[in-house]
């Protein structure tokens, strides 16, 4: 038996989580969803535990998978107004969820004998996943220009662009950038008229959206299954599903349909591949959680889980409305606000999102800097400041308050980062292809990429040269940040 000290192990690994921004306690809003109850936590963390040797990878083998998956698309279905003909898989995440029902609507669509390059036709706020699904599976991106001050998608622009080349539709409930619930209803109807897939992306909404409430106390309009052109809907569990990390739903109408999302082959001399998702091997952990967590809270604690985020939602974006100098983008749908800057006074009065986001994280609250960005008809969206609300923000409203309060008092009337001058600070770039010392070197030249790890405590300049810099250029320096963040040691 090879003897280890398992108290050094994992002390030093205790000393690194205790670097990482706080998962629990609401301070980090994005990334964490903290149902603030501790024996949920405990829960997933001891069925995490009882499947730890278990391979996802096989459900005939490991029965209990395959008994924990159908309960919780069963759930699932149910809370997202589902039929019989509804089925679906349990994935890794929201990203996964995205590729697959794009893959599937590429098969469908190559199916109905179409030839060429098929496209993917949604708003400019749909998540990254896609544009990251048209690279992988050789789609071509159609993003379709919101309203600049509001972030809200009129459904004509969309639907105008619906042609035979379309294999999938998309579109948010709600987006991530703004919290704005996409026109479900009416895109639709005009993809149930042309024959094309719809998807819709409540991954963020998903598990919340059932329960929220207008400010008026009324529901908002139907964006699940209830309407029919809906095709597939994703659902993440490791967001407002609160299980850790590695889970999401992804819900299909009709089996044909669905089954075009597997990956099946004998065609080799191993045991026979039949994979609804990416992973082989997989984990079974962040299921078994998922699953714990449902039998846990049921509809009724999701509910009540809910409605702590939706007061709170309410009185964070009515403090942030009543900050001189800063407004709330649109009229968001779901726990998630973008704040921009009041363009409607005059300089002085202004308070810049991202300097605000560097003093609240001075002050421990860490807030998620947005680029803006130019749009495909040359509008420009602001750049903005996000904020994920969970549950227990509710029971830290007032010290967030005064934070946020202070934080934009400090910063009133200065001027946002001028990308002209952030560029002035690198020796030309151009846009020629980087190779990856030259692009460290960028980097460190731009104050960027130190010794130690992480980003800079500033990070509006960084985000000003996101948006100053030609793109390409800007995605290669940010893949050479994060490649030298894991250099072998
Ligand atoms: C989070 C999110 C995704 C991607 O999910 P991951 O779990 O981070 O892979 C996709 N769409 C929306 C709307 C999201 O909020």
């Amino acid at each position: 038996m090879t003897s280890f000290d398992r108290n050094a192990i994992l002390a030093r690994l205790a000393a690194l989580r205790a670097a990482d921004a706080p998962t629990h306690g609401g301070h980090v809003l994005s990334y964490v969803y903290d149902s603030g109850i501790a024996e949920l936590d405990e829960l997933a963390a001891a069925a995490v535990r009882m499947v730890q040797p278990v391979n996802g990878l096989d459900p005939t083998t490991f029965t209990s998978v395959a008994v924990m998956e159908r309960e919780v698309l069963g759930f699932a279905r149910e809370l997202l107004h589902g039929g019989d003909d509804v089925v679906g898989s349990v994935t890794s995440g929201g990203t996964e969820s995205c590729l697959l029902a794009v893959k599937t609507a590429r098969e469908a669509w190559r199916a109905r004998g179409a030839a060429g390059v098929p496209r993917i036709l949604a708003p400019v706020t749909v998540h990254a996943a896609f544009h990251k699904a048209a690279e992988y599976f050789g789609l071509d991106l159609d993003l379709v220009p919101v309203d600049p001050d509001t972030g809200r998608l009129d459904a004509q622009r969309l639907i105008e662009r619906l042609a035979p080349d379309v294999a999938l539709a998309v579109v948010s409930a709600p987006s991530y950038p703004y919290g704005s619930l996409d026109p479900v209803e009416e895109v639709a109807a005009a993809c149930e008229e042309a024959g094309v897939d719809l998807h819709v992306d409540a991954c963020i909404g998903g598990w919340i959206l059932p329960f929220w409430r207008e400010p008026d106390g009324s529901a908002p309009a139907p964006w699940d299954f209830r309407v029919s052109g809906v095709t597939s809907l994703s659902a993440d569990l490791h967001k407002f599903g609160y299980a850790p990390k590695g889970a999401s739903v992804l819900l299909q109408r009709g089996r044909d349909r669905q089954r075009l999302q597997y990956f099946a082959t004998t065609g080799w001399p191993g045991y026979p591949v039949v994979n609804p998702t990416l992973l082989g091997s997989k984990s079974a952990g962040a299921l078994a959680a998922s699953w714990a967590i449902i039998q846990a809270l049921g509809a009724r604690g999701f509910a009540s889980l809910a409605e702590a985020c939706l007061r709170a939602t309410r009185t964070l974006a009515d403090i942030v409305r009543d900050i001189d100098g800063l407004r709330v983008v649109g009229a968001p749908t779901g726990p998630l606000l973008a704040v921009a800057a009041d363009d409607s006074l005059p300089e002085e009065r202004r308070v810049d999102p991202h300097h605000w986001a560097d003093r609240a994280r001075r002050r421990g609250w860490h807030l998620q800097l947005q680029p803006g960005l130019t749009q495909p008809d040359g509008t420009h969206l602001p750049h903005t400041t996000h904020l994920t609300i969970t549950p227990v923000t509710r029971d830290r409203l007032d010290e967030l308050e005064a934070a946020l309060r202070a934080s934009a008092d400090e910063v009133r009337g200065v001027a946002p980062v001028d990308p002209a001058v952030a560029l002035a600070a690198l020796p030309p770039v151009g846009d020629r292809a980087l190779d990856s010392d030259t692009a460290a070197a960028l980097l460190r030249a731009a104050g960027i990429a130190g010794d130690a790890p992480g980003l800079p405590d500033e990070q509006a300049p960084l985000l000003a040269l996101i948006e100053a810099l030609p793109r390409p250029v800007t995605e290669r320096l940010l893949v050479e940040l994060l490649g030298r963040l894991v250099e072998p040691t």
